[in-house]
């Protein structure tokens, strides 16, 4: 599978993964399944953690979010809607020989002799001389002795044959009109080794990059096998070219063969919804959250009885077939997302009803609540700021996180900014001065009204809200004022309209449309624009991981040397909140209270109860499993030291401190750390 061979510390995190039950390869028992990854017992609490954690910030804490869970597979014109039938591909390339697929953008830089060969003849194998040479003496054997023209045309055949092969010679003697009687035999023979025999020569030029040192016979014997699978029979290359060739991306990394020119592969998987597998039939699994969270805005507004600003959340499962999944579970084939969708009102609106849109700088951001004269520009930041606070709250320091701001030729066209927050992975690239970058955790993009605007025309429903304020705001705004808004607004409207028109709109339609949709303003109609966290759960699960890995080396008197790891998540993550531990099993007292202690702490968060084997193992088993907090009964917690009655141990993973603390207290003192 893909985990990176060249990365100890990945090596690391991926290997203790599968010991403590974080994350398996899918389908392990038959080899693995690429792209795919199950989350084991430890795992999947980290994950449930991760999810609800997203949720209620997103949701419970705010009055201005409300949930949804939509079905993965939807109506298909959903995707058409979206753009993601027509647009939705990696660009990629694939190697000749192996047919294996790289994304273009992704392939590594390699060195090496470039190989290439400009075609290849086909010739006919030894073993089909073989039987050519022996017909040729059995007609030999049957000739009257005076036959002296057939024996000429035999032994120039015979001769070509080693000389040329048994096609050539074929070829040869068919173009010999007047061949003996004795030949016709032979003839015959021929005829079938040319249906059979003679495969197809080829003038397709094949590349191979070979490492600095290996013998050229390497090269010969792949660029044979291409050409073999390329229906050239026992292949004689033609034309070798060697070339050095220095950071080039356009080997396949493996096989070293030069790949194929790029060519766009659709990320979508494709299903047939019903019993039929016809084109009408086709479905797909959706490629991310989102847009369910567009068709149903409609339904959800009018139920949740919120007002433009607000924002609809969901968790769930996406899919992309990936070109090249890698990097453990950091692109997967199959994976969560969890996606807001903000939307707000377009900035015309804004400062229709408040005169003007207010700009905020970032430092007002951790103070200021969110107030109505914003505009996109201010949400957009707000929900970085939201966003990198989240991540924070959960162990992630600023110091891991990065950023990259899009730039207009990165962006979509219907986009206005894109602020990706970047994690800084083990398998992270560095930059020119020695820094690592890091790697796309969540993107938090400013979407215009581009998602509903294009619902609104692929469903034929108006997707737009109706607001009194505004209207009565532009009544009251003096003509001038309201030409300027007018006329911006239907700049944007008519450029989109521009951009995403169907073949068999005209310009006088679309611009009709944006006069319609422009004249929508002063009666308090418009469409809202969006602001969109949309963050990968898995990525995040791997990025906490990775943040939580700490190990250290410890050597004994007698100079054995362990490794001890320590998972190091933030009790709110953490799969494993206590692990009540009773210091020895075989003492009914110390193991009821044990007991007690468990179904106390249980309908709170999750316990793990331990009585096997040296307390220092023990708490070494909670350490790598990331359980924050060890709490211990033992002879005092039953009053040994009257003045300990009903106290415990409680040991903390980072430093192995350990205090006492009433069993009243405790409760209170764990919920106060896990929340
Ligand atoms: P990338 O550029 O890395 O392919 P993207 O920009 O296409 O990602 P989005 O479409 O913005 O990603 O999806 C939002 C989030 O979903 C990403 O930030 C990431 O956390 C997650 N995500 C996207 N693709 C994958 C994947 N193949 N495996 C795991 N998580 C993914």
């Amino acid at each position: 599978m893909t985990e990176p061979k060249d990365n100890p510390l990945m090596e690391k995190i991926v290997s203790l993964c599968k010991r403590r039950g974080f994350i398996f390869q899918s389908s392990e028992i038959y080899g693995g399944i690429n792209g795919f990854w199950d989350y084991g017992p430890l795992g999947a609490e980290l994950k449930r953690n991760v999810k609800e954690l997203w949720w209620h910030a997103m949701t419970r804490q705010r009055d201005d979010v409300a949930g949804l869970e939509a079905t993965i597979i939807m109506s298909p014109q959903i995707w058409k809607a979206s753009g993601h039938v027509d647009t939705f591909a990696d660009l990629m390339r694939e190697c000749p020989l192996t047919k294996k697929r790289v994304r273009a953008d992704q392939v590594e830089p390699q060195s090496g002799i470039a190989f290439t060969y400009l075609g290849a003849n086909s010739t006919i194998t030894n073993e089909v001389v073989s039987v050519f040479r022996a017909n040729l003496a059995d007609t030999i054997s049957k000739l009257p002795n005076d036959d002296l023209k057939t024996r000429a045309e035999i032994e120039a055949g015979d001769l070509l044959v080693g000389e040329l092969g048994a096609t050539k010679v074929a070829a040869y003697l068919f173009q010999w009109r007047d061949l003996s009687e004795g030949l016709q035999p032979v003839r015959k023979l021929l005829h079938e080794f040319k249906k059979t025999h003679e495969g197809k020569d080829s003038s397709e030029r094949f590349t191979v990059l070979l490492p600095i040192g290996k013998p050229p016979e390497s090269a010969h014997k792949i660029a044979r096998e291409f050409y073999q699978l390329n229906g050239v029979k026992n292949p004689a290359l033609l034309g070798e070219e060697i070339k050095k060739i220095e950071n080039s991306v356009d080997f396949h990394p493996e096989s070293g063969v030069m790949l194929t020119e790029a060519r766009p592969f659709n990320l979508m998987f494709k299903t047939f919804v019903g019993p039929v597998e016809s084109e009408d039939n086709v479905a797909y699994l959706r490629p991310e959250t989102a847009q369910a969270i567009f068709a149903q805005f409609k339904n959800v507004l009018e139920t949740s009885r919120q007002k433009v600003p607000f924002g609809i959340a969901q968790v769930g499962k996406a899919f992309r077939n990936e070109v090249t999944p890698r990097n453990f579970t950091f692109r997967s084939r199959e994976f969560e997302q969890m996606e807001l969708e903000f939307f707000i009102k377009p900035d015309e609106v804004i400062e229709a009803i408040h005169g003007s849109v207010a700009s905020v700088s970032n430092s007002q951001l951790s103070t200021l609540n969110p107030q109505p004269n914003w505009g996109w520009q201010a949400w957009h930041q707000y929900w970085v700021e939201e966003r990198v606070r989240f991540y924070e709250g959960i162990g992630l320091s600023r110091a891991m996180l990065g950023f990259h701001h899009q730039t207009p030729a990165e962006l979509a066209h219907y986009a206005r900014a894109c602020t990706d927050i970047l994690f800084k992975f083990p398998f992270s690239k560095k930059d020119e001065q020695g820094k690592v970058i890091g790697d796309e955790l969540e993107g938090i993009a400013a979407r215009s009204d581009f998602d509903l605007s294009q619902h609104q025309r692929f469903s034929g429903k108006p997707m737009g809200v109706f607001e009194d304020e505004l209207r009565a705001a532009w009544a009251k705004l003096p003509k001038e004022k309201q030409d300027a808004l007018w006329k911006r607004y239907y700049d944007h409207r008519k450029n989109y309209l521009t951009k995403c028109a169907r073949p068999d709109e005209t310009a006088e339609q679309i611009s009709k449309q944006a006069t319609d949709d422009a004249n929508g303003l002063a009666k308090g109609q418009y469409i809202p624009h969006v602001i969109e966290p949309s963050a990968g759960v898995d990525r995040l699960i791997l990025a906490l991981i990775a943040n939580a890995y700490s190990e250290i080396t410890e050597t004994d008197d007698k100079g054995k040397s362990e490794t001890r790891v320590t998972m190091k998540f933030h009790p709110r993550v953490a799969p494993i909140k206590v692990a009540v531990l009773p210091l020895m099993k075989n003492k009914p007292e110390i193991v009821k209270k044990a007991e007690e202690m468990r179904a106390l702490l249980r309908p709170w968060m999750n316990v793990f109860y331990d009585e096997a084997g040296s307390i220092g193992r023990r708490y070494a088993r909670q350490d790598e499993a990331g359980t924050p907090f060890c709490v211990t009964i033992d002879f005092d917690t039953l009053g040994e030291k009257p003045e300990l009655l009903d106290t415990v141990t409680i040991r903390y993973r980072d430093d192995g401190r350990q205090d006492r603390l009433k069993i009243s207290e405790l409760l209170e003192f764990l919920l106060s750390k896990i929340r």
